[in-house]
């Protein structure tokens, strides 16, 4: 898609920190970080919002929803239970449309965490 920033990161046009790869998605982080681990997850594919995805963006959305527990963990803000106690843990948001405060028409996971107060809220 012409003129999408995050296709344009996808295709290592524009450089950005990256996580993860793989055939489907890129994982980078977000360049105003609204706490010490926040990163996206990235469709490699254009899809503008999570309202236009169909039917058959089923087994991505859920690719990127299964991705964002294992990289929060591995960038230090998994959750865990430890005798009991609910210990980490992260947001993950998809904002939509205007009202919804999206910037980028590409669709997008915020996977945010890490110690409490965060620098801003994500909302
Ligand atoms: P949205 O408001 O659309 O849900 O979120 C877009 C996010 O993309 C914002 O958190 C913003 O900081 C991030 N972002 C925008 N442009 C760039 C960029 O060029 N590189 C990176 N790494 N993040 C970006
Ligand atoms: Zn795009």
């Amino acid at each position: 898609m012409d003129n999408c920033i995050f296709c344009k990161i996808a295709a290592k046009q524009i450089p950005s920190k990256i996580i993860h790869e793989d055939d489907d998605l890129l994982v980078f982080h977000d360049i105003n970080p609204a706490a010490a681990v926040h990163f996206l997850i990235v469709p490699k594919k254009h899809i503008a919002t999570l309202a236009d995805c169909t039917e058959a963006d089923g087994a991505l959305l859920s690719k990127m929803s299964l991705l964002a527990p294992k990289l929060a963990q591995q960038l230090g803000c998994g959750y865990s239970v430890e005798n009991g106690e609910a210990k980490g843990g992260f947001k993950t948001l998809f904002n939509t449309g205007p009202d919804g405060g999206q910037e980028v028409y590409h669709l997008h996971m915020h996977v945010i965490g890490g110690p409490r107060p965060w620098t801003r809220s994500p909302v």
